[in-house]
């Protein structure tokens, strides 16, 4: 197995987001680093420093002008003060458009268009923001092309995560969606790929990019919606559409599940892997699931971790593993070996 990290995503280190109407220390700490590299050193998986594939190997998900924001965001946020504003420490934005498309965003105005490609208060942009989030994308990129090579699974140290992040806006903690570009690069060699992701948060990002596809099956077990970010898609009714009808799968579980409600989950999602027929395979895998993590509502322990190892390294497919959340670092470490053990049982 071959993993990716790039110590340049430490450089993210954001100071603050908004929650319930407070503002509060950001979980998403670069210690949590430290944790998922302890795991893999617990399972003897060497963690190597993905090749620098640019900025182009983004667009095969996101939009030219997004990427551009992403990367000038923060010099444009610190050169308000030359017109005599006090900018923050990181950029965020104060108001959203209506119409939350960035066609419809004045092109000049940095506040303007932190309105529309920043979706809300978790993903503030730092000085080592965007390098972070590059490199992040990368480390994907790197696990779904050495998959692409021949190896058999791979892991992606994604930090910050991906799957909350659209075609053209961050939300979630995420800014580039690295489960999705993994997807992107898988399905060049491989054709027909299958997307699990089991971060207690539906993977918005990735649904929505790849609904109305007939090639990328996306299947999301997460906690209920309906009360839980990202609130408004995640729902079992969402099943894709056009080309992409029945391609979407959600598995929301109600708050409190554990371990038993979850496997039980799981077993639904690798029977319509199985019926999809991939021909390779992305795991998501969040650890924000962990019944103490700071951000769960669920009740998942180390079990619920190695049968997903067990049953997706079961289907015996091409497998690329990218890290979304998980906010508990003991649990990180414990959650990942967990995962890990059961893939290469
Ligand atoms: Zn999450």
């Amino acid at each position: 197995m071959k993993a990716f990290f790039s110590p340049d995503q430490l450089l993210h280190d954001p100071r603050q987001f908004m929650r319930l109407g407070r503002i509060h220390k950001p979980t998403d700490r670069p210690a949590r680093v430290e944790a998922l590299s302890a795991a893999l050193a617990d399972c003897g998986v060497p963690l190597e420093a993905p090749p620098d594939f640019g900025e182009e190997a983004l667009e095969c998900v996101h939009d030219p002008d997004y990427i551009e924001f992403l990367r000038q965001a923060y010099a444009r946020w610190q050169a308000l003060a030359d017109n005599g504003l006090q900018p923050g420490i990181e950029v965020l934005p104060n108001l959203w458009p209506y119409n939350d498309r960035p066609s419809s965003c004045p092109p000049d105005s940095i506040i303007a268009q932190a309105g529309c490609y920043l979706g809300d208060l978790s993903c503030p942009i730092g000085p080592g923001t965007w390098t972070s989030a590059l490199r992040s994308a990368h480390a994907a990129i790197a696990a779904a092309r050495a998959v692409c090579d021949g190896v058999d699974r791979a892991y992606a140290l994604c930090r910050p995560s991906g799957h909350h992040a659209h075609v053209d806006r961050a939300s979630g903690f995420c800014y580039l969606n690295n489960t999705a570009i993994a997807a992107q690069t898988l399905i060049r060699a491989f054709g027909r790929v299958a997307v699990l992701d089991i971060d207690a948060h539906h993977g918005d990002g990735t649904q929505h990019f790849f609904y109305h596809r007939a090639d990328v099956l996306t299947v999301s077990i997460h906690a209920d919606p309906r009360n839980y970010f990202p609130f408004y898609t995640g729902y079992e009714y969402e099943t894709g559409d056009g080309p992409g009808d029945c391609c979407n799968f959600n598995l929301p579980l109600a708050h409190g599940s554990g371990d038993v409600e979850f496997v039980q989950a799981l077993g639904h999602a690798i029977k319509a892997i199985g019926r999809f027929q991939p021909k390779a395979v992305v795991l998501a895998v969040g650890f924000d699931t962990y019944k103490d993590d700071p951000l769960s509502v669920l009740r998942l322990d180390w079990p619920s971790y190695r049968q997903t190892g067990r049953l997706v390294g079961g289907l015996g497919l091409p497998l690329v593993v990218v890290q979304e959340g998980g906010y508990m670092t003991g649990a990180l470490r414990l959650g990942l070996t967990a995962l890990l053990e059961g893939i290469l049982a």
